[in-house]
């Protein structure tokens, strides 16, 4: 008899679990949930061409025919209410009960909300889905004065997009600079030059106090008082995991669901995946919860493999990317104790790679606009294999040659 696999959460953490799972699994009966009414969709684009005024259709994983030809059962805009893993049983919002075999939580992030007081003025946007980013794209008019909340990596993107639309953008960053914990602030001081040398006005170690205005947001009032214009203001300060549903089912949380490398939960035959996720053990450190676009696939295949009865997938240097301006920045592992700096070409230059390197074996490394070499280091980290600094920085030795044996 097909065992019956239901997903919460049609996103892309969600939807690729389902066709990793039909892959592996011609007889499952596979239920994919999600809240949102669009067919799941990939979110990057949200903020860098959708934000920029491409159709957000172009961020759609799969067809609707798709979901028919896989027998993926997909049943949008409901929204699942309670687990009751004693019983093998989920409940949808209206009381719809629905049984499982076994039960993956795909339920993503939500934005972590500003509590100062005139929040909720209009003209104070978030950004996580499709209608958001049609939203504040139509409010990126030229000459708006744009107030980004938060100097991380949305926030920055947000940033450069409103720029690429003529806006005067500031970017405010409560601490005392960008992405401190992103390979130790390296990549940060790149950024705050490259977003400076785009006339985005980035204040660090700044707190806002209040949003002012009658109905609609007119200015942000600082810490100390001062008052900053704004006609928009996007809050992008991290996001909250979508876990209560775990929590109140008795599963492990820790602002997300616990899970070992084989995306298994605390409880029995429940699996999370994806951005709602908290990985026990993980190449980046203890107990992380990763939001990217590569960790959902990862997560995704690792849950349908465990599903399947399958042996795990081996674990993999992690990667992530993000696009501002003219820059395709990639990111390959990360920083470890006494790493030294290894620059392949100048950080002026139009591209480069950084790497981190300890004992002769890189562990981390920054790519701009060089992600033509993204295997050929991916391969070199994955494997540890031993490198020389010199020939390591030297861009007249093609990378593929410098693994040693
Ligand atoms: C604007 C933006 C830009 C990004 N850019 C990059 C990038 O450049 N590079 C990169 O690596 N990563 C990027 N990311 C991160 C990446 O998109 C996420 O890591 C990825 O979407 C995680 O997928 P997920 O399926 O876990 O979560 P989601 O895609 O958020 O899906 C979760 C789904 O679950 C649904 N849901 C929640 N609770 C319930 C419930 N109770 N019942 C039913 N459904 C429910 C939600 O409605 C949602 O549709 C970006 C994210 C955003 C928001």
């Amino acid at each position: 008899m097909s065992r019956r696999t239901v997903i919460v959460g049609a996103g892309q953490a969600g939807a690729r679990t389902a066709a990793a799972l039909r892959k592996l699994d011609a007889s499952a009966e596979i239920l994919l949930l999600g809240e949102e009414s669009e067919l799941p969709y990939e979110r990057p684009p949200l903020s860098k061409e959708v934000l920029n005024g491409a159709s957000p259709s172009k961020t759609t994983m799969f067809q609707r025919d798709w979901y028919d030809e896989q027998r993926v059962a997909l049943r949008l805009g409901v929204k699942v209410a309670s687990i009751d893993s004693a019983a093998k049983q989920i409940s949808l919002a209206d009381g719809e009960p629905l049984a499982y075999d076994d039960l993956v939580l795909a339920t993503g992030v939500r934005p972590r909300p500003l509590t100062v007081p005139g929040a909720a003025l209009d003209g104070v946007l978030m950004l996580r889905n499709v209608g958001d980013s049609v939203n504040l794209s139509a409010r990126l008019t030229a000459g708006a004065k744009v107030v980004v909340i938060g100097g991380g990596f949305l926030g920055l993107e947000i940033a450069a997009t409103a720029v690429a639309r003529d806006c005067s953008v500031t970017v405010l960053e409560t601490g005392n600079g960008l992405l401190p914990r992103i390979f130790g602030g390296f990549l940060g001081t790149y950024l705050l030059d490259l977003h400076r040398s785009h006339q985005v006005d980035v204040r660090a170690g700044v707190t806002v106090a209040a949003l002012e205005g009658n109905t609609a947001v007119e200015a942000v009032r600082l810490g100390d008082g001062s008052l900053l214009a704004a006609d928009v203001v996007v809050v992008a300060i991290g996001a909250v995991a979508n876990d209560e549903l775990a929590r109140e089912a008795g599963a492990e949380c820790a602002d997300g669901v616990l899970v070992d490398a084989e995306a298994r939960t605390s409880l029995p035959s429940i699996y999370a995946v994806g951005d709602v996720a908290r990985q026990r053990t993980h190449w980046l450190g203890e107990a992380i919860r990763v939001e990217s676009w590569e960790n959902a696939e990862v997560q995704a295949q690792a849950a349908a493999n465990a599903i399947a009865g399958n042996a795990p997938s081996a674990a993999a240097v992690p990667w992530f990317w993000t696009d501002q301006y003219d820059r395709n920045i990639q990111m390959l592992g990360g920083r470890v104790a006494n790493d030294v700096v290894v620059m392949r070409a100048d950080a002026g230059a139009s591209s480069w790679c950084a790497f981190f390197v300890a004992d002769n074996v890189i562990r981390g490394a920054v790519l701009v606009n060089a992600g033509r070499e993204r295997r050929n280091i991916k391969r070199l980290i994955d494997t540890q294999q031993r490198v020389d600094h010199t020939e390591l920085g030297d861009t007249a030795r093609p990378l593929t040659g410098l693994a040693r044996g």
